[in-house]
């Protein structure tokens, strides 16, 4: 009968665990989901150093694109200082 009780235990352990696996995953929108799994996202080319990144990772300004926000502010930087 011990063995039977440790088995039970083992088994709630388990859906308690599988439970809270579900509970703590992290949620992806559908539309993202899906576009993972197609591992088609449109990509963007960093203006500053070429790095592609997925747009949603991406920060736009007009149609230029940085890859984060390090060159952003650089790439918007030199573009000023070109521009006076
Ligand atoms: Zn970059």
């Amino acid at each position: 009968m011990l063995l039977f009780r440790l088995l039970l235990l083992f088994a709630m352990a388990f859906i308690a665990w599988r439970i809270h696996r579900l509970l703590t995953m992290p949620r992806v929108p559908g539309k993202e989901r899906t576009q993972r799994l197609r591992g088609a996202e449109d990509m963007a080319e960093c203006t500053l150093c070429a790095l592609r990144v997925p747009r949603s990772q991406a920060i736009a300004t007009g149609d230029r694109w940085y890859c984060c926000e390090d060159h952003w502010r650089q790439g918007e930087r030199s573009r000023r200082s070109n521009d006076a």
